[in-house]
């Protein structure tokens, strides 16, 4: 049915409901309900149908956009899902967790004046009625190749690939180290900003398409890198990155000081039911606490509403420069704002105060200077602005670096980058060895899912061209 478009003019901008901050502050729940197919209609007809989508430029995987929303907009919501899965694999975890006011909406030409198309609950709102609607199937490969791809590394740049590999025919199976699939979709982000279900009905769909995922298996500790690419006619890695960056301070080692990803690890654990000594010991327990997170970004960001959650008494969010320039999603800072988090901006810890526990943070006013490299600007101390703010739980939330890889892998001669990541083609993935490849943030850097997901997508092109390129190889025996 033909519908109404450009009606951005007429009609404000809707997001679908959002529970009350008072509310959601009580349980682990997504924050947002999903559109009514009605507003979701209407959302989708503000569109512009530009001829030069800049909606589109500025998200990663170049999803079609425009068309989907016209789709949407007229109810053709099968074939929206068929246009959105095609550039997304995951289309139902990016409507949810992209940064959008960074990608496709803060770039939607409407924005300045109208604000924009709502981009990613429609997409979302396309996905889960797909899902509803029995749309959706995972990899059917019209024939099996005799060729088989190891991926290490089961989250979503591993998956992404996975599930391209598969579609092409490959023998897929997946390592990872963690007992569950999903990497930081299932242990880094919280539940209130992505429900498991949504994850496992992805590597579900994945397993039943003849995905194979051997958990609890690390490469370099239960099985050599060198073994595994004895297995595979390729490999790619796609580990991510988890050592956490730390300050040094005194006080640092103090109990209670402990690095964002353990505790928010933990505090998933708990939501998908399995038990975890360290939560139940009270260490990494908010409740009843004076909580300090230190950071700006999203991880800091789902700490202190997490904090929130289990109870804290308060919570405070220090960082060392100003809100304009916090590196996360502004969206996500105002959740926080809502559900009662008291963000400190110019100020970072000189001192973490205790005798065997941290008791208090010493923080120390900032001020903006002359920009840095990457032009934002340089935090410098305020000489004499030092306080004291009570804490018993302090969350470091500073961000990640990869992992010795090359060590913990054996394998000298895979290169890496001055950063440790490792150093790839950025469109194919190819490393400087012959049949591995890499994607996500092991490759970028702490980044984005849809990012992972890109290159996720991306590697499985190279590899599957690359294999194509060798058919004549002699083959390796299956199994
Ligand atoms: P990961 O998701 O980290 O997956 C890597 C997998 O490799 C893990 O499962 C790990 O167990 C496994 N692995 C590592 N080493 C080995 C080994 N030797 N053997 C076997 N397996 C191994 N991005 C967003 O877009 N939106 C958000 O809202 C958002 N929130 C975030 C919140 C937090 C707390 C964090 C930490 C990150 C967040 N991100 C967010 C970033 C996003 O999660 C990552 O960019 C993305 O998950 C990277 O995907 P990946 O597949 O490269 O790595
Ligand atoms: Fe926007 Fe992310 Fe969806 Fe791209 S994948 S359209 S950036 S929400
Ligand atoms: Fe529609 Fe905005 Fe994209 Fe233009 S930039 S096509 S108005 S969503």
């Amino acid at each position: 049915m033909a519908a109404d478009l450009l009606t951005f003019v007429d009609v404000p901008q809707r997001r679908p409901e959002k529970r009350a901050a008072g509310v959601r502050r009580a349980d682990f729940d997504e924050i947002f309900d999903e559109y009514v197919p009605e507003r979701a209609r209407e959302q989708a007809a503000r569109c512009s149908q530009c001829g030069i989508p800049f909606c589109q430029v500025h998200c990663p995987l170049h999803n079609n956009i425009p068309d989907w929303l016209k789709l949407a907009a007229e109810g053709r919501l099968q074939e929206a899902y068929d246009l959105s899965s095609a550039t997304n694999t995951f289309p139902e975890i990016c409507g949810r967790i992209c940064p959008q006011d960074r990608l496709c909406e803060g770039n939607c030409v409407i924005e300045k004046g109208f604000e924009s198309v709502t981009i990613g609950a429609v997409e979302r709102y396309i996905a889960e009625t797909a899902f509803e609607s029995g749309w959706v199937s995972g990899p059917r490969p019209r024939a099996e190749r005799p060729r088989s791809v190891g991926v290490v590394g089961g989250g979503p740049a591993g998956l992404a690939a996975a599930d391209a590999l598969r579609r092409h025919g490959y023998r897929v199976e997946v390592y990872d180290r963690h007992d569950r699939i999903g990497g930081l979709l299932i242990y880094g982000i919280p539940n209130f900003k992505l429900e498991k279900d949504v994850v496992r009905r992805r590597t579900d769909i994945l397993a039943r398409s003849g995905v194979v995922f051997h958990t609890s298996t690390e490469i370099g500790r239960d099985l050599s890198f060198s073994d595994l690419r004895d297995r595979h006619d390729a490999v790619l890695i796609a580990t991510g990155v988890y050592v956490a960056r730390d300050i040094k301070a005194p006080g640092v080692g103090l109990a209670g000081v402990v690095p964002a990803l353990d505790y928010l690890t933990a505090s998933n654990r708990m939501g998908l039911g399995d038990t975890v000594p360290a939560f139940e010991s009270g260490a990494l327990d908010a409740r009843d606490k004076h909580v300090v997170v230190i950071g700006g970004g999203d991880t800091a960001m789902d700490c202190v509403r997490t904090a929130t959650r289990q109870g804290a008494r308060a919570v405070t969010c220090l960082y060392r420069r100003d809100r304009d320039n916090m590196p996360g999603s502004q969206r996500e800072v105002s959740y926080a704002m809502e559900e009662g988090v008291r963000f400190e901006f110019l100020a970072t810890p000189e001192a973490f105060l205790g005798d065997e526990r941290v008791e208090a943070v010493r923080a120390v006013r900032m001020r903006l200077g002359e920009p840095d490299e990457g032009g934002r600007p340089t935090p410098r101390v305020v000489p004499g602005s030092q306080r004291r703010l009570p804490a018993d739980l302090v969350l470091m939330a500073l961000g990640f670096d990869p992992e010795p890889i090359a060590e913990s892998f054996g394998t000298g001669d895979l290169a890496l980058t001055r950063w440790g990541t490792l150093k790839t083609d950025m469109l194919t993935g190819r490393t400087n060895l012959a049949g591995v490849y890499a994607a996500g943030d092991i490759v970028r850097g702490a980044s984005l899912v849809v990012w992972a997901i890109r290159d996720g997508r991306d590697a499985a092109e190279a590899i599957h061209l690359d294999l194509e390129a060798a058919a004549s190889r002699p083959l390796r025996a299956a199994g």
